[in-house]
């Protein structure tokens, strides 16, 4: 079979609004990879949108986890249980987050906001700061390190994109030319912007990561928010 890298779609009630996001599969004749797997609570719209390809979870070999947000591992533990065969991987500078070695980074951050914000958002900030409280870690089984290469797909380069937090990273599809992102950067009104600036930890380290993905001049971008970025005929 043809390798393919299929984006799905993953869609979360959020106060008045849905929030999307997209994990990305990984699909060859050895592996079933899937990079990033939405919220807490996500596992049955993970199984839904494997349906569409007659594929099951049981069958994922692999999940990646770009970086330890909610909104990227909320659901690695559900997967994890329902497949306990399926590897967990990450940067080193990630994996203490995920596994619940270490505090999130994101959680000490938003604790550290919670005691600024003025009364009208305290209630809001509450509610995140037990959102991040609830996700459930899950070991790290294989450590993954800046420009290593998979197998994946005819080819997979694992590219540390720091910033959006310290080991983030992102993955370079060689055969196919595509970039998958994670929160390197983010799409909006079909342009490739920093994901979430205002929870970006460092913004120096993020831009200089974007245009690292930039520069690799793929064809074709796959952005966990905002979804697919084609630089040679405009995004769909
Ligand atoms: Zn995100």
């Amino acid at each position: 079979m043809k390798p393919n890298i299929i984006p799905l779609t993953i869609s979360m009630p959020f106060g008045d609004s849905e929030n999307i996001v997209h994990p990305v599969l990984l699909w060859d004749n050895e592996s079933l990879i899937l990079v990033d797997c939405g919220f807490r609570g996500s596992l049955p719209l993970i199984e839904k949108e494997l349906e569409k390809h007659e594929l099951k979870v049981t069958q994922i070999t692999g999940l990646v986890l770009t970086h330890h947000d909610h909104d990227h591992m909320g659901a690695a533990r559900a997967l994890k249980n329902i497949n306990p065969d399926l590897l967990v991987y990450a940067s080193e500078k990630e994996a203490p987050y995920i596994s619940g070695q270490e505090k999130p980074l994101r959680l000490r951050q938003a604790e550290e906001l919670q005691e600024k914000l003025p009364p009208e958002k305290q209630a809001f900030g509450k509610a995140f700061c037990e959102l991040l409280r609830s996700i459930e870690p899950v070991p790290v089984d294989i450590v993954l390190s800046d420009n290593e290469m998979l197998r994946w797909c005819g080819g997979c380069q694992v590219l540390l994109t720091p910033g959006h937090t310290p080991g983030h990273l992102s993955l370079y599809m060689t055969e196919a030319n595509a970039v998958i992102t994670g929160d390197a950067f983010a799409l909006e009104n079909n342009r490739p912007v920093i994901a979430n600036p205002q929870f970006t930890l460092d913004m120096e380290q993020a831009s200089k990561s974007m245009e690292k993905l930039l520069a690799l001049d793929a064809d074709t971008h796959y952005c966990y928010h905002g979804g697919v970025y084609s630089s040679v005929e405009g995004s769909r």
